[in-house]
């Protein structure tokens, strides 16, 4: 997506660690506009597919997800975040690492908000070594819904992710997708 990957050459911030920061127009600050035509691009990447529910995860996703299923005209569902994990039967539960603070998340969701009739999309703002997006995917695989599949804002190409996930079948849209960075060039796979 050209917009999208002009505006990560104009104001993408490359960190140590391998970490691009955007944080001044997709995950902190958000700029709106912007976020409407990736979300209209994520409406018509995944036009043929009868989605009923788009689930992502706390925190970034959410805005992202949000503006997205004004197009899709569906609810979205995110997962959380829990310090400690109450096993009364009522939550679906999943093991979370994050790559940005190396750290292992308990992951929940109410099970009465994903049921197997439902044909889900997963939305993230990023796709690294892929631990976010397969915690969600664990999650659909539990409640019996059908996965339809995900999309990615940016996807770091040259971490393992993208790949494990399009190996296991999963279709996989990625907006823009980085080769390689370094504090002085960025490119983008075609
Ligand atoms: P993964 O679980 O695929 O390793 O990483 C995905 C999550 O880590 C995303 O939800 C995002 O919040 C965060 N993340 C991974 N890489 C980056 C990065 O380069 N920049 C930022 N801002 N967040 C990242």
């Amino acid at each position: 997506m050209k917009l999208l990957k002009d505006r990560i050459l104009k104001d993408g911030v490359v960190k140590p660690g391998n970490i691009l920061k955007v944080d001044s127009f997709l995950n902190h600050q958000m700029d709106i506009d912007l976020i409407n035509e990736i979300g209209k691009e994520f409406k018509a990447r995944f036009a043929d597919c009868p989605i009923t529910k788009i689930l992502t995860i706390e925190a970034s996703g959410i805005g992202i997800a949000c503006i997205a299923a004004q197009y899709f005209h569906v609810p979205v569902v995110f997962a959380k975040k829990a310090q400690s994990v109450n096993l009364d039967g009522e939550m679906y539960t999943t093991k979370v690492e994050s790559f940005t603070h190396k750290k292992v998340y308990d992951v929940i969701l109410a099970k009465r908000f994903l049921t197997e009739q439902d044909h889900v999309l997963l939305i993230d703002d990023f796709l690294a070594n892929g631990c976010a997006l397969l915690g969600l995917i664990d999650i659909v695989k539990k409640s019996g819904a059908t996965l339809e599949g995900a999309g990615i804002v940016i996807e770091k190409g040259f971490q393992s992710g993208g790949q494990q996930i399009r190996d296991m079948g999963v279709r996989l849209e990625s907006l823009a997708i980085i080769e390689s960075m370094s504090d002085t060039s960025l490119t983008f796979r075609e």
